[in-house]
């Protein structure tokens, strides 16, 4: 995102064989202030000087509706921010889709600093029907101090704290639809190539989720999680209680979204010099070391996925589309999946257990008999528990069972052939974890 002080841009203007041009703005559809769509005629190597949209915006997305090209096409907001245009894959995908929509292409989502009413353009070498999609998120302010941010980050069974949706998609219409369950088998991972400026990352998520929702129809947010370059975990699609909002069936991966969990690091990382922040990576890393623990999946695994061939259980976007198709998570967080993230995923899960039982807390008091067990065992408890998970002596979570208040709970074994397991038992942050061995049937 180049922002091009007016000066600048001024003089570009001055080198440029372009005249300033009014031009006639039609609306296509509106949801009351949340979202606009407007569209007018351009000629090419053309500055139309504000264009009023009669509408209060946050951020805007172009679309050319011919076979056209966004090259040396640019807008201007607020008459200082410029914003050359690029293609964004992951909208333009939405746009295909849709046949009635006639789209061709979108660029980008643009962010503006403050709220714009009308805009600039120079159509560079595009020509005809521009469609402009304006989005309103109205600011919010979240207080991330609220939620503790101590956990146990040995205990890779806890998920990461991260904002609900309930909480940064306050004041903007609900999702859509009913949410589909998918059985995760890949965590994909993608960059928003977006702006590397923007520090309101709450502002960031609840443009993007209008985007997705308004213009591109979808019926929710299409990542499963947003990480912020601060660090931030942002919830993302809603499972609504139907199912577990890191199992519903997202809109991120070209239309190839069955057994994925996308995770959107916020930013653009397809730009020269710009790197994802350490704090953002780690986030990262702990929402998916979080996920394959959850899951029984390995760091370094690949596995046929339906449509998309051999896939790897931490892969970037562009590894599950097909080849020049996108750039997506962008080069230089590509590059760090592969030399940062699923090395470091990988200690992570081969560590947890180990620490974790390290660090059991002393006030869960539970016992489990007989032990050695063949095809059951008692559970007793002496304090409260409501789950409990059975893990091999890799650290790969075996069988998970959720608890009743029974004071003893048969759990069966027949189902694990003869070693060596740790019996994790949890009440909220607490656990306790219990040698097991499972002797022969
Ligand atoms: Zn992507």
């Amino acid at each position: 995102m180049n922002k091009t002080p007016i000066l600048l841009s001024i003089l570009l203007l001055a080198v440029l064989p372009v005249f300033a041009q009014e031009s006639e703005i039609h609306t296509l559809e509106q949801n009351g202030k949340f979202y606009k769509a407007v569209e007018f005629e351009v000629k090419p190597n053309t500055f139309y000087t504000s264009i009023d949209p009669q509408f209060k915006a946050s951020s805007l997305t172009f679309e050319t509706r011919l076979s056209n090209t966004l090259h040396r096409a640019y807008v201007l907001l607020g008459g200082t921010q410029r914003f050359d245009l690029k293609k964004d894959d992951h909208n333009t995908d939405a746009l295909q889709e849709n046949a009635a929509r006639n789209s061709n292409q979108s660029s980008e989502l643009y962010l503006s600093s403050d709220e714009f009413s009308f805009f600039s353009f120079f159509s560079g070498d595009i020509s005809g029907t521009v469609r402009v999609n304006l989005m309103y998120a109205p600011p919010l302010k979240i207080d991330k101090n609220t939620s503790s941010k101590k956990k146990d980050l040995t205990d890779c069974s806890v998920k990461p704290e991260s904002i609900d949706q309930s909480i940064w998609r306050q004041g903007l219409p609900d999702p859509k639809g009913t949410p589909q369950e998918t059985q995760v088998k890949h965590v994909i991972l993608h960059h928003a190539a977006g702006s590397n400026t923007e520090t309101d990352y709450t502002k960031v998520v609840r443009n993007y989720y209008l985007l997705h929702t308004e213009s591109n129809g979808w019926d929710d947010i299409g990542y499963n999680f947003l990480v912020a370059q601060d660090g931030t975990i942002y919830d993302g699609r809603d499972g609504r209680g139907i199912c577990e909002d890191d199992n519903v069936l997202g809109a991120h991966m070209c239309a190839r979204n069955v057994t994925t969990m996308g995770i959107c690091l916020l930013g653009n990382y397809d730009v020269a010099n710009v790197f994802p922040t350490d704090t953002s990576l780690l986030s990262v890393e702990k929402l998916v070391t979080w996920k394959l623990h959850k899951e029984g999946l390995n760091a370094f695994d690949s596995s046929l996925h339906p449509t998309a061939g051999m896939l790897g259980t931490i892969a970037g976007h562009r590894d599950g589309c097909n080849a020049g198709y996108t750039e997506c998570p962008g080069e230089n967080y590509y590059q760090e999946i592969y030399a940062r993230v699923k090395p470091d995923v990988d200690s992570m899960l081969r560590n947890c257990m180990p620490l974790g039982v390290n660090q059991a807390d002393a006030a869960m008091q539970a016992t489990i008999y007989p032990n050695p067990a063949s095809n059951y065992f008692d559970l007793e408890l002496h304090s409260t528990a409501d789950r409990l998970e059975i893990f091999d002596a890799s650290g790969k979570i075996v069988l998970r069972s959720a608890l009743t208040s029974e004071h003893i709970q048969r759990i069966s074994t027949s189902g694990l052939s003869a070693g060596v397991y740790w019996v994790k038992v949890y009440d909220k942050q607490a656990f306790k974890a219990i040698r097991l061995l499972v002797s022969e049937k």
